[in-house]
């Protein structure tokens, strides 16, 4: 596994669990907004070293009892190669496991589920599917992000959608899109994009038309509510 980051502990990444959180390096996308630009490229491109893998689970063996859960988010998990003996391990070790994915590797998320090495996924819907092009520079089928979708929605022991709220990427009509192609969906998140962060284009935050107001939130949430159980905007 490329390890970019880790955190000891955190009690918001995991509902209702305290977790420690793994950052692995490299993602196929390049969102504007990402508040991890320094996990984005990949190994080879990454100024200063990767974690090690074996201080990590030294750490896991420690703290087993105080911690409770592991969250592996990116950068893109299922982009790493060694990602289903790396939860394998974890899992062996007896920590619930929740991973953080854009949803573009429906075949990893499948086998994960399929071996029960996973307790919680949240997946990010960028956008409709249409529009998939603004944030991933290489070919790519967005079918993917149904096929992620549905599948959550059928085999996940638990999940949530979520989606960061700037344009180009969300308006009311993209948001409709996104409810009708995730109707039924037990929660979704609607995540007011933050300025006060590095980011990965520092042009982006200085463009003030790219922000929603909390009231244009509020809208969006109007727009999505009727298609989901469960809305939050935060
Ligand atoms: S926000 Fe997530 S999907 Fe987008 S570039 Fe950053 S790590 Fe990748």
């Amino acid at each position: 596994m490329d390890i970019g980051g880790f955190q000891k502990n955190s009690l918001i990444d995991f509902p209702e669990t305290i977790a420690c959180i793994i950052f692995t390096q490299g993602c196929n996308f390049i969102c504007p907004y990402c508040h991890n630009p320094d996990l984005v490229a990949g190994p080879q491109k990454r100024a200063g070293n990767l974690y090690d893998e074996n201080k990590i689970f030294k750490f896991l063996k420690k703290r087993k009892g105080f911690i409770e859960g592991v969250v592996i988010t990116g950068g893109e998990p299922t982009l790493q190669n060694d990602l289903l003996l790396f939860c394998q391990k974890i899992k062996n070790l007896g920590y619930k496991l929740k991973i953080d994915s854009n949803g573009t590797r429906p075949e990893v998320l499948t086998t994960l589920l399929k071996n029960k090495l996973v307790d919680f996924i949240s997946m990010d819907i960028k956008t409709s599917l249409e529009n998939y092009h603004l944030v991933i520079p290489q070919k790519f089928d967005p079918l993917k992000i149904v096929k992620s979708t549905r599948l959550l929605m059928n085999k996940a022991p638990a999940y949530e959608f979520r989606t960061t709220c700037s344009r180009p990427f969300v308006s009311k009509k993209i948001m409709d899109d996104i409810g009708k192609m995730i109707t039924g969906a037990s929660k979704y998140i609607l995540q007011k994009c933050s300025r006060d962060v590095n980011v990965l284009d520092p042009d982006f935050v200085t463009t003030d038309k790219n922000f929603f107001s909390d009231k244009e939130m509020l809208e969006l949430q109007k727009t999505i509510e009727k298609y989901v159980v469960k809305s939050v905007v935060r």
